[in-house]
This record gives C-alpha cells, sequence and structure tokens, in this order.
C-alpha cells in the first residue's frame, strides 16, 4: 500500500516507521526539513517544540514495541527513564525525563533512512480527492498519488479542514505558558520534586510547575489565565525572574547557586481543548492532534497521539491495508474523547476557583476535584493510579466522585501552596517592568 502523511512530527514519524516496517511504502512530507546543519531547529510552526514537556510511558511503551532504535537512541542522548514504585513494591514505567526537543531529534535520527520511508520536505497544499476517496496530496504543486492518506499534521494543521466535520468539542483552555529551561551548575542537586518527573505548586490564581529533563536541564513554567493580561509581562526576563524569585519553589530551583538558563524566556499562544471527528473522504485519517489535544499541562499530548497511532497499526494489520476508518472514529470517541471533555471541565473548574468562585458540588466533580480530594479520604486513592497512568479514562473515577463530593461538602479545600497571590503576581510583574 503506498501511504501518505501529512506532517513529520512525533506521530508522523512513528507511524511512517511503523508502516514502512510492515512493507507498505510511505512518504511523509514536512515543511519543515529537519535539524539545519549546524544542528539548531528553529521548528517553525511547532510553537511548542521548545515548550515544557513532560513525557509519559505510553511515549517510550510505543517506541520500544514499534521502532527499539529510537528508544535507544532517546536513552542514549541522555533520556532518563522513571520508574514509579507501587506499594506492594512493585515497579512500573513512569515515564520519561526528556526535552520534548530530545525524544524528536531522536525519532527522527533513527527513522531517517529507515527503508520503505520517504521523508520528503514540501509543502501539503491538499488533499486530492476522487468520487469520494483520498487518492493522494498535492505538494507544491505536484500531486502525489497513495492509497491512504493520513494527516498528522498536528493541532494548527490546515489542510484537511474543509473535509472535516466542525470539531465536536472545541473550546480555549483560558491559560497561556511562560517557561524557560535552565540547567543545574555541575555537581548542583535539583530542587523540590513533587513527584519524580515534576515539582508543582498551585497557588491562588495561577499555577507552577517544573519539569525535569535530561542531564540536569529543566523547564520553569507559569501556567497564567490569559484574560490577566498584566501576566502577559512574565515573557519579559526582568519579570520572569522576578516572579521566580518570589514563588519559593521556584526561588529554589532557578537559585543561581544551582543552576543557571540555558535558553530565552518562552511565551506560548492560545491552547484549546478539541476533539475531532474524521474527515469525510475515505482513504483519509486523522490521527495525533489532529484529533485531540488536551490542556498541556497534564502532558497527554505525545500518549494520546502514540496510542492513537499503534489503534491504527493494529486496524492496519487486521485489515491488511487501509485500516477500517469508521472503527477507529468509534476507537477515538470511547477512548479519546473522554480526555478532552474532563479538560474542558477541569479549565472551567480551575479558571472559576481561580477567579475567587466556590466548587459547584452539584455539577459533576472533574478528575483534578477528585484527585485534590484523596488527600483528605484516603479510600479515593486506590481509585486513582489507573486514571493518573492513563490505562483508564476520567470515567474510572466515577465510583468515588460521591466520596470527593463529600469531602467538599464538609467544607474542606485544597490547601495552596505558598507564594504570591494572583494580584500580588500582578504587582510583582509591573514592579520589574517599571522604567528605572
Ligand atoms: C505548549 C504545549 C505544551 C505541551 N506539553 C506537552 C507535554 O508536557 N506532554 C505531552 O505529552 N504533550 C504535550 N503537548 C502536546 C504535544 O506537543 C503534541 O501532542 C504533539 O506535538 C503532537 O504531535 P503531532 O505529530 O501529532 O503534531 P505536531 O508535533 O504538531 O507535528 C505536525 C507536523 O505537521 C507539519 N505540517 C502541518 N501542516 C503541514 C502542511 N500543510 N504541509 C507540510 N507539513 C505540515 C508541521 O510542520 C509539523 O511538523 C504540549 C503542547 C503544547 C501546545
Amino acid at each position: 500500500m503506498r501511504v501518505a502523511i501529512i506532517g513529520c512530527g512525533p506521530t508522523g514519524l512513528f507511524l511512517g516507521a511503523a508502516l514502512a516496517r510492515r512493507g507498505h511504502e510511505v512518504t511523509a512530507v514536512d515543511r519543515d526539513g529537519g535539524p539545519a546543519p549546524d544542528g539548531t531547529w528553529a521548528r517553525r510552526g511547532v510553537m511548542q517544540f521548545h515548550h515544557a514537556h513532560g513525557v509519559r510511558p505510553q511515549v517510550g511503551e510505543a517506541l520500544l514495541a514499534e521502532i527499539p532504535e529510537a528508544y535507544a537512541a532517546w536513552e542514549a542522548a541522555g533520556a532518563e527513564p522513571i520508574t514509579f514504585v507501587l506499594p506492594d513494591g512493585r515497579g512500573v514505567r513512569g515515564g520519561m525525563r526528556s526535552r520534548r526537543e530530545t525524544f524528536e531529534r531522536a525519532l527522527r535520527q533513527t527513522v531517517t533512512g529507515e527503508p520503505g520511508l520517504q521523508l520528503r520536505q514540501g509543502h501539503v497544499d491538499e488533499v486530492l480527492v476522487r468520487d469520494g476517496r483520498a487518492v493522494g496530496l498535492r505538494v507544491d504543486g505536484a500531486e502525489m498519488p497513495a492509497d491512504l492518506v493520513i494527516d498528522a499534521s498536528g493541532r494548527t494543521g490546515r489542510v484537511t479542514r474543509d473535509l472535516r466535520p466542525e470539531p465536536a468539542v472545541y473550546g480555549d483552555t483560558g491559560v497561556a505558558y511562560v517557561d524557560r529551561q535552565y540547567r543545574l551548575l555541575p555537581g548542583a542537586e535539583p530542587g523540590p520534586m513533587t513527584n519524580p518527573l515534576a515539582w508543582q505548586a498551585d497557588l491562588d490564581g495561577y499555577q507552577v510547575i517544573v519539569f525535569l529533563h535530561e542531564d540536569g536541564i529543566f523547564s520553569v513554567l507559569i501556567v497564567r489565565p490569559v484574560e490577566v493580561t498584566e501576566l502577559a509581562g512574565l515573557r519579559h526576563e526582568a519579570a520572569f525572574e522576578a516572579a521566580c524569585r518570589a514563588i519559593p519553589g521556584l526561588a529554589a530551583w532557578t537559585d543561581p547557586a544551582r543552576a543557571e538558563p540555558i535558553t530565552p524566556v518562552l511565551a506560548g499562544g492560545r491552547l484549546i481543548n478539541r476533539y475531532q471527528g474524521q474527515a469525510r473522504p475515505e482513504g483519509l485519517v486523522l490521527v495525533g492532534d489532529a484529533v485531540c489535544t488536551t490542556t498541556p499541562m497534564f502532558g497527554r499530548g505525545l500518549a494520546t497521539s502514540m496510542m492513537q497511532a499503534r489503534e491504527l497499526l493494529r486496524l492496519v494489520d487486521e485489515a491488511g491495508g487501509p485500516p477500517d476508518r469508521d472503527a477507529f472514529e468509534a476507537w477515538c470517541d470511547v477512548t479519546m474523547r473522554p480526555w478532552v471533555d474532563d479538560h474542558v471541565r477541569t479549565d472551567a473548574t480551575m479558571r472559576h476557583l481561580w477567579d475567587g468562585g466556590a466548587l459547584d458540588l452539584d455539577a459533576p466533580l472533574p478528575a483534578v476535584m477528585i484527585l485534590a480530594a484523596a488527600e483528605q479520604d484516603p479510600e479515593i486513592r486506590p481509585a486513582l493510579g489507573p486514571y493518573l497512568g492513563m490505562i483508564k479514562g476520567p470515567d474510572s473515577l466515577a465510583d468515588v466522585e460521591e466520596r470527593a463530593r463529600a469531602v467538599y461538602r464538609s467544607g474542606w479545600s485544597p490547601t495552596l501552596d505558598e507564594g504570591p497571590d494572583r494580584r500580588e503576581l500582578c504587582a510583582i510583574v509591573q514592579w520589574a517592568l517599571a522604567p528605572v
């Protein structure tokens, strides 16, 4: 089967190599030609490439199952596997400490030259459709025929926009990223950690996270509500560093005696929760971020992309050719959409609480509030593991939702972490940016 893939991001590269290894003739097209000869990789058009990422275990598992050399290359590039130890002493895979860039470089480097896979630089202008069926791509004006077209063009891909139904779920998360990468100085120990992957603090009206990556590199992330425009000033180094000094956990991590910045401050754009059904023409399949995107600080995008890619491969194997697209869509409806729905609920609740509102105890509780209530009611805890590991979806928390509701009805609320509240943070930004 001739396969044309739009996009050589993680989804396109992974699927391209896995399909080529099954004997299919694959061409993956991306306007980005990969790292420059001097090794730099601007990755224009993929805003998140340099932003903070946490990597869940599904990503490593997908590589080990299909392209184990890419996993080895990733580890050789410094990525550090994490093992969680369960209460019964068993260890389970807990994700990777790695920058997104390190992961994508290792994957790209491994699949470049893969027999049966051609990585082609070019802009996909449109999907060629004849008699209701996708029959290839137009790339930089020239036709490229295919038996199966895969749209792995990511969260901002437009090529198949006119061929898709309206997204079933679409909503602004209401938050934006401001982050910066640092490196621990030789011999310095990491700062405080909430779990083996990250340190997280929930403050009054915003959130901060430190993602520990490979080789002592870490990202400091401030998640700011977009409607508080004063906080957009955090993109300026003086304001970002002043905020880091004022938030105790960040002050510990970014102490000049412990670490030094290795990138400028990076400000992200709009972040959308979106779930997209499949496009109309037969022979065209959407996968990865083209299907769903969720609030990124929960670190699900690479995992959901790999889960989808593996399901698609299973359907290709089953059919011995183009997969049953309706079956893939049905699987996504059941397995992917609940994550997006839960993020929509979570974001609405977080924004409401950040604005000083009260938790609506008559509405369904988002997963994040059920998780928080486990601090108070240990009976909730056994339900959390499968959800946190994305082995079960948000619906798996339904059995403990009433217990969580009872916790909140008792008047309990999660303790906020130490640091300036949102109003004080705005004042810090203003002060840091005031002309001297
Ligand atoms: C700020 C932010 C932080 C995130 N943090 C995390 C995290 O912590 N953990 C996590 O797991 N996930 C995270 N994600 C999500 C993760 O980055 C995505 O899930 C992942 O990039 C999806 O990969 P993809 O290959 O589907 O799409 P992409 O990586 O977007 O790749 C799509 C590719 O298609 C190409 N393309 C598009 N249109 C065309 C065209 N017409 N012609 C040619 N090429 C085209 C683009 O150039 C691009 O290379 C985050 C996302 C954001 C926005």
